[in-house]
């Protein structure tokens, strides 16, 4: 521990010029060459969410009395999401601090609505695509309620067939993406809302990155199934401002059909000393200034807009997916619904993450997944420049990791192509949880990579191991740990 407060306060502009200081290697969004975690919509749009979010930032809507500006503000940005997911005249709604706690505030809805209208439920459990936003996982581990998961086919839909199976007398919601954010797929919401209109089951659509994409591709002209409120069956949509919103960071909307939903969704006590609490989300202080640019970016981008950067995002994934194709050994996966790219390989000779490495070290921020390895896109309007710059990278890697194999062993490279594939799920995540812990350890150097010195340790070991089950693997011919049923 070695930093501790200044003794006096520090000059103003000497605190800012330190704070750029320590920017310094921070991914560069406003040039492209970042993928998701920055949506820029340019400096002008920028420097408006900023003026709004600086007149708004000491409010608070813990208190929707004490701050009006905010109540309204909520509600007309409620309503206009609303209006864009073709929501009837009854449906409300919150805004939360982003895709997560919308996520989770579902879950916590249809749970104690579960408690209310079926208390003979004891181990409540989720029906959704083993594509599912973790947030699910997340909330599954919180609340006590079981995920089940069914398994996707080769287009990244879920199976619905196999939803249906997972479905029992304890199931108490169903979910499903619009679309999933590994292959950007959009899965078939029409069949997955008939099955819980069979079964009376609410059902969440978790649109929190397509929430203010898809409508606008729809009108472009782009295929896909139809997935938002026209869908009879469908009880709720998340959908997440800081995304393709073009907010501040912080925001996310959930709406459900009626009131009759929401409800459950809102804590109440009366026992506290400090009084009656109410509050609509999960924290108690919502700081108001992702409110007022979430209402400022709306109004400011219209349907004009919002059109306009989906065009352009969209073409930008086109031209990837284009260009990415044409890369010998590489390929593209999913259904292209939405603007999202991913690739993987099904060459022997070109490993996915070498390739990765390489990527990284040209200045790229690389997306990696796995089952099977893949690294992920998130087109944006700002990455439409560098289209050409990355593909040229990319090629230019993958020539690169062909002729020198023994890439795959070194790097970032060998820890994610164990972690790919090493099916001692426990043990991977009991490194990762070491590896996260010493980047929170006291006086840990934030400059430091992530320890992963126990995962090298347990590496030529797990790797043993691996190319024995490879070796099991080609001698069986078809078996792959992709297929593998996700189901807890
Ligand atoms: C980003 C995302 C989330 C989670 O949102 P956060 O804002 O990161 O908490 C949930 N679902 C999908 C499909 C997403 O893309």
């Amino acid at each position: 521990m070695s930093t501790r407060l200044p003794p006096t306060g520090r000059p103003h502009d000497e605190i800012l010029s330190a704070l750029d200081a320590k920017r310094e290697g921070d991914a560069d969004y406003k040039n492209g060459r970042t993928w998701s975690l920055v949506y820029w919509a340019g400096d002008e749009h920028h420097e408006l969410l900023r003026e709004a979010h600086d007149r708004l930032m000491a409010t608070n809507a813990l208190n929707p009395l004490a701050f009006k500006s905010l109540k309204r503000m909520e509600r007309e940005v409620v309503e206009m999401t609303a209006r864009m997911l073709n929501a009837p005249e009854s449906a409300v709604g919150t805004m939360t601090s982003g895709g997560t706690e919308s996520l989770l505030l579902a879950v916590k809805t249809y749970r104690d609505r579960a408690r209310k209208k079926r208390p003979w439920i004891l181990r409540p459990n989720i029906v959704a695509p083993e594509t599912i936003h973790v947030a699910f996982d997340k909330a599954a581990h919180l609340f006590g309620v079981r995920l089940k998961l069914a398994p996707v086919g080769d287009d990244g839909a879920v199976d619905v067939d196999a939803m249906r199976r997972l479905v029992d007398a304890q199931t108490i919601l169903l979910a499903a993406s619009a679309p999933q954010y590994p292959h950007g797929t959009v899965d078939p919401i029409p069949a997955i809302a008939a099955l819980a209109r069979k079964k009376r089951l609410p059902l969440h659509v978790d649109a929190c990155f397509g929430g203010f994409m898809l409508p606008w591709l729809e009108r472009l002209g782009v295929a896909m199934p139809t997935w938002d409120f026209r869908v009879p069956g469908v009880t709720s949509i998340s959908a997440d401002i800081h995304k393709y919103g073009y907010g501040a960071k912080g925001a996310s909307v959930i709406v459900y059909r009626d009131m009759d939903l929401l409800r459950h969704q809102f804590f109440v006590t009366t026992r506290w000393a400090g009084g009656i609490y109410v509050s609509p989300g999960l924290p108690g202080t919502r700081p108001g200034g992702p409110i007022a640019a979430a209402w400022a970016a709306m109004n400011a981008l219209g349907e004009s807009g919002y059109l306009a950067l989906a065009k352009d995002a969209w073409q930008t994934a086109e031209r990837l997916r284009a260009g990415i194709g044409a890369i010998a050994g590489l390929r593209v996966m999913g259904s292209p619904h939405a603007t999202i790219v991913t690739w993987t390989s099904d060459d022997d000779a070109v490993d996915v993450f070498a390739v990765a490495d390489l990527l990284q070290e040209k200045g790229w921020a690389v997306d990696r997944q796995q089952r099977p390895p893949s690294v992920h896109l998130t087109a944006n309007a700002s990455n439409a420049p560098i289209v050409d710059s990355y593909l040229a990278d990319l090629a230019e890697a993958v020539a690169h990791v062909r002729a020198r194999p023994e890439l795959k062993h070194k790097g970032e490279a060998a820890v994610y192509g164990l972690m790919a594939k090493v099916p001692i799920d426990r043990l991977v995540a009991r490194e990762v949880l070491g590896a996260v812990a010493s980047m929170y350890a006291a006086g840990a150097d934030p400059d430091a990579p992530p320890d992963t010195a126990a995962i090298d340790r347990h590496g030529p070991r797990l790797r043993a191991l691996l190319d024995g089950l490879d070796e099991v693997r080609t001698r069986l011919g078809r078996l792959s740990w992709r297929g593998r049923k996700r189901t807890r």
